[in-house]
């Protein structure tokens, strides 16, 4: 193992300022009880970036029970490795006793929930230093001397701007394969580049990602989709052959789909997921699977219909088709997978514009999920442009407006030759 390097503020540059007054004073009463704490993780590695961090983690030599002795709003959680919550009111930090990595003996064994499963040894800061993942990931700020502790070279990554994983990176992906997804999240979050030897084994193992439980894959998921930098997460996840092992059916459309619809309608989609992220808007993980099952379920659809089917009910069968398959490799909580399925069985209902019914719709509250959804389509060329318009004007115009809008356009679509109403 490398010694450790020390780096002063000179060089790095952290003011005590710069971190939070609570994780301050948890630092500070460890030290003071005698232990050794380090803010680490994310934290050190953002704050060296110049970016504020989501989160500020400790990492300590002190046990448990002996967090507690010293801070008594601490709460401990989990069974197989204890975690020190260390509360504020509501808010609590994460203090983590310092873990060594498990020996070779065990190597490679994740539990069945996708979780490694001998990562519950104690160890020293140089030993939890090497069992994180990436170097940069692995720096330790010590409040009280104001240095930064780097046992990994991870100071030089910071600096070349290179993601690189502690020791053999294909022990370290088939020890846990999620690690491959913080690779890429990582890279579109911070802009940095895989080290070649990080990156080389990564398409060949991707496989391996099909061993996580589909729960951890969903939390995953909505980290790499929900921070900010879908568009750029997406190509990545594409290039390194990842994405197919969290989207099956979406990647399958990509290929089947010869119009490009659905590459613009994803595109778009997460484009508006990026832009309203960064605005501060919410968004809901029932649109991100909306959007990437679309074409399944609109083919699906097309062929429980032929099959005699009434519309609706083709889209409740291939929406169950669509998800029923997905769930399989990332875990969709129901009450988010029951908004992806009314996102798209209300697709059909833009083209009633009868009154009732039309400001019915609009008081629905999976109205406005529904109708950008359904914009989206317009724009990646389905022939909805003209509903959009439509649904458009009629959320901007007064009542008495509303009112003219929906007596113009008679309500109901005309039928066809066949009985049945015309799709749109
Ligand atoms: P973010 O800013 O997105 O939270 P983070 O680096 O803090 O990034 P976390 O998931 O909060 O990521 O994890 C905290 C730290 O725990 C990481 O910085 C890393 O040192 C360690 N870690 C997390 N996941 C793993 C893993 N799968 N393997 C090894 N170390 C990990
Ligand atoms: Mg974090």
């Amino acid at each position: 193992m490398k010694d450790v390097v020390r780096i002063p503020f000179l060089e790095h540059g952290i003011t005590e300022r710069q971190i939070c007054k609570k994780a301050r004073t948890i630092l500070n009463a460890l030290t003071k009880a005698g232990y050794e704490a380090y803010l680490v993780g994310g934290a050190v590695r953002d704050l060296l970036l110049n970016k504020q961090p989501k989160d500020f983690d400790i990492a300590t030599n002190a046990h448990p029970e002996q967090i507690k002795q010293v801070l008594p709003s601490t709460r401990i959680i989990g069974r197989r490795f204890r975690l020190a919550h260390v509360h504020f009111g509501r808010e609590f930090l994460e203090v983590a006793t310092f873990r060594a990595p498990h020996d070779k003996s065990d190597k490679g064994q994740v539990s069945t929930d996708g979780r490694i499963i001998h990562d519950n040894v104690y160890g020293n800061v140089a030993e939890d230093a090497v069992r994180r993942d990436f170097t940069i990931n692995a720096l330790f700020y010590d409040l009280k001397s104001g240095d930064v502790l780097d046992f990994v070279d991870g100071m030089q990554d910071i600096k070349s701007r290179q993601l690189r994983l502690i020791g053999d990176p294909e022990v370290r992906y088939r020890e846990d394969p999620v690690r491959m997804l913080r690779g890429i999240r990582f890279m579109a979050k911070l802009g940095f580049t895989l080290d070649p030897e990080t990156e080389a084994p990564i398409c060949e193992m991707s496989e391996l990602l099909s061993q996580i439980a589909p729960a951890r894959l969903f939390d995953e998921t909505l980290k790499l989709f929900h921070s900010g930098q879908a568009l750029v997460t997406l190509d990545l996840l594409r290039q390194y052959q990842l994405f197919s092992c969290l989207f099956p059916l979406a990647e399958q459309s990509f290929a089947d789909d010869k119009t490009g619809r659905f590459d613009t309608l994803v595109r778009a989609a997460l484009g508006n997921t990026d832009k309203r992220i960064r605005s501060g808007k919410p968004v809901t993980p029932a649109f991100l699977f909306a959007v990437m099952l679309w074409y399944q379920v609109q083919q699906g659809t097309e062929f429980y219909r032929k099959a005699g089917n009434p519309d609706l009910q083709s889209v409740h069968l291939a929406a169950s088709d669509a998800l029923g398959l997905q769930v399989k490799s990332i875990a969709i909580p129901r009450r988010f997978s029951n908004v992806t399925r009314e996102i798209w069985t209300m697709q059909g209902r833009f083209q009633f514009k009868a009154c009732r019914r039309s400001m019915n719709f609009l008081n629905n509250k999976r109205f406005r999920a529904a109708y950008d959804f359904m914009c989206l389509r317009a724009l990646s060329g389905e022939p909805v442009q003209e509903n959009c318009e439509w649904w458009t004007l009629f959320q901007e115009v007064d009542e008495e407006e509303k009112l003219a809008m929906c007596n113009k356009a008679k309500g109901s679509p005309r039928r066809n030759r066949s009985g049945r109403r015309r799709r749109h």
